[in-house]
Order: structure tokens, then C-alpha cells, then sequence
């Protein structure tokens, strides 16, 4: 796309004086965010907030999605040390609520749901009342897998359907809409108390009909939350933008969106999975205290 990126688009930020002091943290653990390895728009506003999302199973994923920036390479061992220096750091940072997302592991039998689990479990451990929100990849739809994660109750589990399901061959090749939909379902199935999200990013050509079509399907898997925001093409090697979406029309998508029933919607072209994840969480239990 030869447009210029619009204004809406451009991130007007200024100090960057935590941002060493978190990269320095991550650094020293060897862990991973994807935060970085996705090129985020929002990284430095989230690291001088002190927060990040940490990325397990290691930097290579097996799978090729067509707008994501994380490397496709042959996945390395994982590291059994990777849960305790993810508490490790949590502790260093003060983290309150922690996003936790992965690579896709095909790899693995359990496409490294024992390792999530395992995370989670060092993360309660630390005792202090954090919130726990994991992006999860479809593991291949083994709700065997699934249930590991589920048993270890975080709070949150995202599972993003990324697009419309017209444009998976180009944007996710290796995913199933249909398979994405069933993780979500099979969470409340597994578990109802835990809450689930998902996510959508706008610009690859999709229609209205088809958006609010994804909202339906996802309502009727029971998705609690939902995020939308514009794509963003990390290089001209990966899928192009097809529209720059305006910020009236996130707009009216949270509009539909909450009328179908959602409990809580962040759409704004810079809005990313665990964006302000936070905020969602907070406002959803404080509204369940009023009822
Ligand atoms: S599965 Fe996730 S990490 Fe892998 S290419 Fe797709 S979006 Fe990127």
C-alpha cells in the first residue's frame, strides 16, 4: 500500500527512562517478549509502564502467519528454566497483571501446554495476588493439551482468530478458524469461571458483514472480551495492508461489539492483545461486584 501512514497511526511518546530497566531485566533472565520480537507500536508506553508480555517456548514458531514478525526457524529445546525467571522477573518489575503468550510449537506433542501450565503455577507461587491473562496458540486442537492450562486457572485465556475466516489462507495458512472458535469453547466447557478473549486486527481486506460475523461466532463460543486493531505490516515481505481503518470505525465496531454481547471491548488502531490488558480485567470485576 503507497499511502502514507495516516496521523492516527503516528505514536507521539516521549522518556524512555524505564524502558532500559525492563530490557535490562529481560536480558539478564534470557527471556523473550513479544513485545520486541512483533516489532510492537506500543513498547515503549508499555515498558516505561513496567510492563511487558513475555513470550515462552522460545523466539522460532513453526507456523507461517503471514503478518507476524516472529522468526519461522527450527524451534530450539525449551528451557526448563524459563517459568522461575518469568516469577523472577515479575517480582523485579512489580508486576501486577502478566500477560503471557508463545510461538506455536507443533512441534511438541503438547504444543508446550505443560510448559504454560508450569508458568503459571511459578507465577502463583509468588503469592501477591496476580492476575494472569495467557495468549495461547490452538494446539492443534488437542483439548488434552488445552486442559493443562485450563486446570493451572489463570485468570484470563486469549486465543486470537486474528481475521475473518475468508482470508485465512492468505493471512493464517496453518490455523482453522473453525479449530480457534473450539479452544475458545472448550475453555468455558473445561472451565466457566475462567474468562476468555480473542482478537482481531482490521486492514487485510475484510468486509463489515464479515467482521460482525466473527463477533457472532465468538459470542457463541462464549468469549468474554474482545480486542481490534489495525494491522500493521512489519516489512513489505509480509502481507500488505489493504486499508487503514479509521478511528470512528473502531468505534462502531465496540459499539456492535458490545451490543452482541461482549463484556468488554478495546478497539482503537493501535489496540494489541494484551494492550491495557489490564484494564479489562479490572473493569469486568468491579462491575461483577456492583451486580
Ligand atoms: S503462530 Fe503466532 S508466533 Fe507463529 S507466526 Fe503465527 S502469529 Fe506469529
Amino acid at each position: 500500500m503507497d499511502q502514507p501512514k495516516p496521523d492516527w497511526l503516528k505514536i507521539k511518546f516521549n522518556g524512555e527512562k524505564s524502558r532500559e530497566y525492563v530490557e535490562e531485566i529481560l536480558r539478564k533472565l534470557f527471556l523473550n517478549t513479544v513485545c520486541e520480537e512483533a516489532n510492537c507500536p506500543n513498547i515503549r508506553e508499555c515498558f516505561n509502564r513496567k510492563t511487558a508480555t513475555f513470550m515462552i517456548l522460545g523466539r522460532y514458531c513453526t507456523r507461517n502467519c503471514t503478518f507476524c514478525n516472529v522468526q519461522k526457524k527450527i524451534p530450539l529445546p525449551l528451557d526448563p528454566e524459563e517459568p522461575g525467571h518469568i516469577a523472577e522477573a515479575v517480582k523485579k518489575m512489580n508486576l501486577k497483571y502478566v500477560v503471557i503468550t508463545s510461538v506455536t510449537r507443533d512441534d511438541l506433542i503438547d504444543g508446550g501446554a505443560e510448559h504454560f501450565a508450569n508458568v503459571i503455577k511459578e507465577l502463583k507461587n509468588i503469592g501477591t495476588g496476580i492476575a494472569i491473562e495467557v495468549l495461547i496458540p490452538d494446539f492443534q486442537g488437542n483439548f488434552n493439551a488445552l486442559s493443562k492450562v485450563v486446570e493451572a486457572k489463570p485468570d484470563v485465556i486469549n486465543h486470537n482468530v486474528e481475521t475473518v475466516p475468508r482470508l485465512y489462507p492468505t493471512v493464517r495458512p496453518m490455523a482453522i478458524y473453525k479449530r480457534s472458535l473450539e479452544v475458545l469453547a472448550n475453555v468455558k466447557l473445561m472451565n466457566k469461571d475462567i474468562l476468555t478473549k480473542s482478537g482481531i486486527m482490521l486492514g487485510f481486506g475484510e468486509k463489515e458483514k464479515e467482521i460482525i460475523e466473527v463477533f457472532i461466532d465468538l459470542r457463541n463460543a462464549g468469549c468474554d472480551f474482545l480486542t481490534i486493531g489495525q494491522y500493521l505490516s512489519p516489512s513489505k515481505h509480509h502481507h500488505p495492508i489493504i486499508e487503514y481503518i479509521h478511528p470512528d470505525i473502531f468505534e462502531k465496531y465496540k459499539r456492535l461489539a458490545i451490543k452482541a454481547g461482549f463484556k468488554d471491548v478495546a478497539s482503537a488502531p493501535l489496540v494489541r492483545s494484551s494492550y491495557h490488558a489490564e484494564q479489562m480485567l479490572e473493569g469486568f470485576l468491579q462491575n461483577d461486584k456492583k451486580d
